[in-house]
């Protein structure tokens, strides 16, 4: 085999790659784990994490940073990089994958595919505008801008009841703004919530417009029931209305389901022989960061069986 051939490539280094990079190198594959630092994975940007077992409460950031030290102790290699593209190659009649990044074509005997997701925008007039100037998609990155001022977040999942949580540590007030009737977020976090005398939440209410001149003032909502608008002045808007999976440069070489997360089965096999994948860019009911790692380790673990049985040293 030639030398910069990889048996893996890694792609992303949040949970699921980190976890895989960890499996993989303890194996003593060649492997190398590619990871964007201009995108910040959603695990890294959590405030507190406390349903990853054996760590009773953590930030994202910490526990990410753990993970990796512990994947680079066992001799994980990690490059930096954006991938744009996988193609298939050959070399000596074996088929390679060629994964391109902006450093250039890495070649690899198979590729695990652990890209995440990112934030989804609401899509609403003064969201792009306000970008950086009162809006976010980050309350561990820009939380402390808002320090004593009113703050409205958008949604009601997991990620808009626990941000809003962190953000009333910061902000005077923090008005969560969901589209029902009641929340989507796990009942303990609600409960947190429902008791934290700085919260306030509208619900059955949609956010039609942010307003502002140079920064935001404040939102435009629609009360669904009633039909009437109002308006609500703040100074920053966070939007946590869910996630789009990072996997368009993966898009006609592996199978993607209609919200464009990739397909795996049970092994984190994907459509394309040698690629697998794990985490949150793919299709699955739950995703957390200890799932994550679960796929993460299968993956390794079927991407180095297939692995083998190229190299013709299957167990
Ligand atoms: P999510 O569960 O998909 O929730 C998104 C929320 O935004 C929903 O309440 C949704 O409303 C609302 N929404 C979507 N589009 C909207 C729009 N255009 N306008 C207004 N509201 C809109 O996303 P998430 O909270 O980011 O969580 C993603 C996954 O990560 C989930 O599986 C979650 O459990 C997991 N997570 C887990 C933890 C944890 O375990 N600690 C923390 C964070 C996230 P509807 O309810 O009407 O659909």
């Amino acid at each position: 085999m030639q030398q910069d051939v990889y048996d893996i490539i890694i792609i992303g280094g949040g949970p699921a790659g980190l976890t895989a990079g960890l499996y993989a190198a303890r194996g003593r594959r060649n492997v190398i784990m590619i990871e964007s630092y201009t995108i910040m994975g959603q695990a890294t940007m959590t405030d507190i994490i406390e349903n990853y077992p054996g760590v009773e409460s953590s930030t994202g950031f910490d526990l990410i940073s753990t993970f990796k030290k512990q994947a680079e102790s066992f001799g994980l290699k990690c490059s930096s990089g954006t991938v744009k593209n996988i193609s298939r190659g050959e070399a000596d009649g074996i088929p390679l994958w060629l994964v391109e990044d902006e450093n250039g074509q890495h070649k690899a005997l198979s590729v695990i595919i652990a890209s995440g997701a990112r934030a989804k925008k609401v899509g609403v007039p003064g969201e792009e505008e306000f970008l950086g100037k009162g809006v976010s998609y980050c309350a561990t990155c820009d939380g402390a801008f808002f320090r004593d001022k009113d703050i409205v977040v958008i949604g009601g999942g997991d990620t808009a009841v626990e941000e809003a949580l962190f953000l009333t540590k910061f902000g005077k007030k923090v008005t969560l703004i969901h589209r029902r009737d009641r929340l989507r977020a796990t009942k303990i976090v609600q409960e947190r919530a429902l008791s934290n005398k700085k919260m306030e939440f509208v619900l059955e209410s949609v956010v039609e417009e942010i307003k502002g001149t140079d920064k935001v003032e404040g939102v435009r909502i629609k009360n669904l029931s009633s039909g009437e608008s109002s308006d609500i002045s703040c100074e920053g808007v966070f939007v946590f209305v869910g996630w789009s999976p990072n996997s368009d440069f993966s898009k006609g070489i592996i199978d993607l389901d209609e919200r464009g997360s990739i397909v795996v089965d049970a092994n984190m096999n994907t459509s394309a022989s040698g690629i697998f994948a794990g985490g949150d860019c793919c299709s699955k009911i739950l995703h957390q960061v200890v799932t994550a790692c679960g796929d993460g380790a299968i993956a390794a673990f079927s991407a180095g069986q297939y692995v083998d049985a190229l190299k013709g040293e299957t167990y």
